[in-house]
């Protein structure tokens, strides 16, 4: 067969290998099989302005649709695939159609968790957000304010809509599990700044909040019932517990799958399938263990790697994971290894270093004495930093925590 290159996904991911493809001069076939009736976009407007209702459907996308056919990428729009036929190199369409690659590349990214059984019925004024769609049903919920809305769970999607909810005049509550908002990904610290921060803007922030069931009259929710039984007035529920990795197809092919589908650190699964983004569980040569990685710049920088990997080009994938969010006046971009924060302590930059000010960095180190290692960093409503900061994380090298900490020493000389 001449060569021909198969993505399934239709996301960021995807949409990034078929764009690297081409840059490389790649000239082969190259089917994008998107599976929902979409244009490749992108999904962190949905949480953030397109919610709000200040950004256009366009903005989100990937590239104009005219680009697909510029540049010669079969762009098949609700291409479900149901199954991968790996021995004869064919994936299989939900309608039977077969197509056949040299390579394929899974990018069928995640879906979100949905809480489960009886005590959670279908009904109207419950929402996931996940698509455009979502995003569109949820803002015609939000639009015309006056509403209680509760936010189910704590975490970045939660709290990014908890904060367009707010803006939009409803009354909300965000239910969250731990004792701070964002407890997993950020520590207790920092996650009670953004917990701090939604209470200022006039948030209900219920924490150690474990939910049992909706309520509902009629098919239209009406409250979340907490465990402790107390009951929380609901218009509107939003449920945002978390992402689960679109490993399926992989599974069924008996293809390696463990918290997402395991690729070595070229993005390379086996027998010619390659995976990036939020399904990839990819083997991070840096920490020389597997990461998946639920981010936006994962995807794309995954999803370009991927591209070069298939191409035979030399490719091992190191990047230290990225993540930004806009909430309220507050913008944050966070770098760094996530699951290693536990055994990390924090070191604020800058005499306007603390937590309240507005506009901080802060470094997770570890090691008790100087020098130590940063293993995260983020930089609150202070811009242009983000660079250093992952020059600093992937570098690995030990630095003085007392010039870290110091806003005069330039971070690459701490
Ligand atoms: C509301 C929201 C807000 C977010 N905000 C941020 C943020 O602020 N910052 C950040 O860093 N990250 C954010 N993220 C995470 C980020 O969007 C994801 O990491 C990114 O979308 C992953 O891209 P992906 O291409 O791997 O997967 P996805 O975007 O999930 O795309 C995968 C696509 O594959 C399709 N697909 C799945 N299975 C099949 C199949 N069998 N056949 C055909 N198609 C299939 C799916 O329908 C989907 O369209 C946010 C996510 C959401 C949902």
């Amino acid at each position: 067969m001449d060569e021909q290159i198969v993505i399934v996904g239709g996301g960021l991911a995807g949409g990034s290998a078929a764009t690297e493809l081409r840059k490389e001069g790649f000239a082969g076939r190259v089917v994008l099989l998107a599976g929902e009736d979409e244009l490749p976009y992108i999904r962190p407007p949905l949480s953030k302005e397109y919610l709000a209702g200040t950004a256009e459907r366009s903005s989100a996308l990937v590239h104009p649709a005219e680009w697909y056919a510029e540049h010669d990428v079969e762009l098949r729009l609700g291409a479900w695939v149901d199954s991968l036929d790996l021995p004869a190199h064919a994936v299989v369409l939900a309608d039977g159609e077969r197509i056949g690659y040299s390579k394929l590349l899974l990018a069928t990214g995640s879906s979100p968790r949905h809480l489960r059984g009886s005590a959670f019925p279908h009904a109207r004024g419950v929402h996931h957000l996940h698509t455009i769609a979502d995003a569109e049903a949820l803002r015609a919920d939000l639009a015309g304010g006056g509403r209680d809305v509760v936010v189910v769970g704590a975490g970045w999607i939660g709290l990014e809509v908890a904060a367009a909810a707010r803006a939009y005049g409803n009354e909300v509550a965000i239910l969250g599990r731990d004792d701070v908002p964002l407890e997993s990904a950020l520590g207790v610290e920092l996650g009670a700044y953004f917990g701090e921060m939604h209470e200022r803007h006039g948030v209900e922030v219920r924490t150690n909040s474990l939910v049992e069931s909706y309520e509902e009259l009629d098919g239209q929710v009406t409250g979340v019932t907490l465990a402790i039984g107390t009951v929380v007035p609901a218009d509107v529920v939003v449920v945002g517990v978390g992402a689960v990795p679109n490993a399926e197809l992989a599974l069924v092919a008996d293809l390696p799958v463990a918290d997402g589908v395991v690729t070595d650190a070229s993005l390379h699964v086996g027998q010619d399938v390659y995976a990036a983004g939020d399904v990839a569980s990819a083997f991070h040569p840096v920490l020389g263990r597997h990461l998946r990685v639920e981010h936006w710049a994962n995807a794309q920088r995954q999803g370009r790697a991927a591209a070069r990997s298939m191409l035979g080009m030399d490719v091992s994938y190191d990047r230290v994971p990225y993540f930004y969010t806009d909430q309220y006046e507050l913008g944050m971009e966070f770098c760094g290894y996530s699951d290693l924060l536990g055994d990390a302590r924090l070191v604020y930059r800058g005499s306007r270093g603390e937590p309240g000010s507005g506009e901080f960095l802060a470094f997770w180190v570890i090691g008790s004495d100087a020098p130590a290692r940063v293993v995260a960093g983020m930089n609150i409503n202070v811009w242009d930093v983000n660079d250093r900061i992952e020059a600093l994380v992937a570098s690995g090298r030990r630095v003085d925590v007392g010039r870290l900490a110091d806003p005069r020493v330039d971070l690459a000389a701490v």
